[in-house]
């Protein structure tokens, strides 16, 4: 009786897992997520009346409050009490202990939490960096592709799992402080809002909507090769080139693993995907404006992101097994 009762209940969650897949659209799906959305924030955050958004600054702060306005929109929870996670800047001074701030400003990171479906605790964290450059000689560096994009593209992600649910928890954080030393990202690995172990991946966005130089690169798996049939079974129905590099296993191309906010996951053990594109004739200029980036190869790329979020948190308990535990 036990077994047959075992094989029923087996069935109504096999039924009930289709019924899930069923409902939720694909990607591309026009309903999938706010393209319109994607493109507001991107123009919202690269406003020249943002001045940039260096952190501890006004325009820092007006660059969280639309952040934080869209992740409570969508609905993402708290963890920690609330939206914004305070640090220390000084902290990553290379300082004795017990010789105080060298300086008090605080860097502020944007944390929203989504519940998984499922009882396990591992949690994937999906990031971007939200802080650019500011401005320097008189000249507003607005950082649209680098990173307003990876933030509307994040927020992107949350909306279509807000809507369906994901299988396992995602924290979607938008770090401040990552220009001039990842400074959001290592303060968030060193006191993380859940319990660490629960941390078992990282997807990070940064810089996702230029295509000068032909698609978006998927970085990370020479160091993680479980992640690599993820993003070979993705690409061949992806709607922008989807490759694997940049990441030290090709003595021919420049190494990304130390570029953005995955590296403080990275130094953790803890497996990571980086999504970008290639540097463009204005990274890191006062021209890397709105007016100049790509929104059909901006929109592509979020799908794109969109597919292999899905199919980290489908695989989530696979890559957990990759994660170092001290
Ligand atoms: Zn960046």
């Amino acid at each position: 009786m036990k077994q047959v009762l075992g094989a029923a209940f087996g069935l109504v969650l096999a039924g009930l897992a289709l019924a899930g897949c069923a409902s939720a659209p694909a990607p591309s799906d026009p309903e999938s997520f706010s393209r319109q959305a994607v493109l507001d924030m991107t123009r919202e955050l690269s406003r020249d009346s943002l001045f940039g958004r260096a952190p501890d600054t006004d325009s820092s702060r007006r660059a969280q409050e639309l952040i934080v306005s869209r992740m409570r929109a969508i609905g993402l929870e708290t963890v920690g009490g609330g939206y914004r996670h305070i640090f220390d800047l000084s902290d990553f001074a290379n300082r004795p202990e017990g010789a105080g701030p060298a300086e008090d400003k605080t860097g502020t990171n944007l944390v929203g939490y989504l519940p998984g479906r499922s009882d396990d605790m591992a949690t994937l964290v999906i990031t971007a960096h939200y802080d650019h450059v500011g401005v320097r000689e008189g000249q507003i560096y607005n950082g649209a592709d680098d990173n307003a994009s990876g933030v509307a593209t994040m927020l992107a992600v949350a909306e279509y799992f807000a809507a369906h649910p994901p299988r396992h928890n995602i924290l979607f954080v938008a770090f401040d402080a990552e220009e001039g030393g990842f400074k959001g990202s290592l303060a968030f690995v060193k006191r993380p809002p859940i319990p660490d172990h629960w941390i078992v991946a990282n997807l990070n966005f940064d810089m996702m909507s230029r295509g000068e130089t032909g698609g978006l690169w998927a970085s990370g798996t020479h160091h993680w090769p479980v992640l690599a049939p993820l993003i070979e079974k993705i690409a061949p129905d992806a709607p922008i080139g989807l490759h694997m590099g940049y990441d030290g296993g090709d003595p021919d191309q420049d190494d990304w693993t130390n570029q953005s906010d995955h590296y403080a996951f990275f130094r953790e053990g803890i497996p990571h995907l980086y999504l970008g594109v290639e540097d463009h004739p204005d990274y890191h200029k006062p021209t890397d404006d709105f007016a100049n980036i790509q929104p059909d190869v901006f929109l592509a790329a979020v799908e794109t992101a969109l597919m292999v979020a899905i199919a980290m948190d489908r695989e989530l308990e696979e890559i957990a097994e990759y994660r170092a535990v001290d």
